[in-house]
């Protein structure tokens, strides 16, 4: 399918900088087809890495339900959000991602997503990354076992939009 070009043009974002907004980004909204028909949008911390975007969940619950249903799905962060109260109005950047979700299954796999998002919130701190990721992967038995899920967003469509303030103020210099 073709995704829909936006209607006001001037104000999309160009690729690298909707690739900055995720790359610099802590959270943002997931949204899945939830339980009912109902869209499920919720919350979740992130990190994005060479145009994919982590997550780390619990292993059962609503969203990995609904994924496990359908792996289409799409995520917002909003960058920006500043109120100008005299303009009734505000100056907003953010982006939307469009994509495929891929629940982990391998522990490789599953340890180098958690190796992702550690970094991207503590960076530089190994020992302590990997103190964290042996709490969570648990091997009883020598039979590799997880608590968490990791989930892999691969982006199909990914567009940014900014106030049309913000866009005459680049012009202006
Ligand atoms: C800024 C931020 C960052 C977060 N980062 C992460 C993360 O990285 N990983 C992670 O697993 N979770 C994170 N959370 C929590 C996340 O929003 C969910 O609560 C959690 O992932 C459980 O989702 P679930 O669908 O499995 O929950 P379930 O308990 O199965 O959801 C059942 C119902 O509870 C309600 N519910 C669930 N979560 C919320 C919520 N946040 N607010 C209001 N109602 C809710 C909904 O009605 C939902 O249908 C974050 C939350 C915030 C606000």
């Amino acid at each position: 399918m073709e995704f829909r070009p936006m209607c006001r043009k001037r104000q999309e974002l160009p690729h690298e900088e909707c690739e900055k907004i995720l790359e610099n980004g802590t959270a943002g909204v997931l949204s899945v087809l939830g339980d009912g028909g109902y869209p499920y949008g919720v919350p979740l911390s992130y990190a994005y890495k060479d145009g994919k975007i982590y997550f780390h969940s619990a292993v059962e619950g609503h969203k990995i339900d609904a994924l496990r249903n359908e792996e289409k799905c799409s995520f917002t962060v909003i960058a920006q959000d500043e109120i100008h109260p005299d303009e009734y109005t505000t100056y907003f950047r953010s982006v939307i991602a469009f994509g495929r979700m891929r629940i982990f299954d391998k522990m490789e796999d599953i340890i180098a997503g958690l190796r992702i998002l550690g970094e991207h919130y503590n960076p530089g701190d190994h020992a302590g990354l990997q103190h964290e990721i042996d709490k969570s992967v648990a091997m009883p038995g020598g039979i590799s076992r997880t608590r968490v899920a990791v989930l892999c967003m691969e982006i199909d469509h990914l567009s940014g939009k900014e106030a049309i303030e913000l866009v005459r103020a680049h012009k202006n210099g």
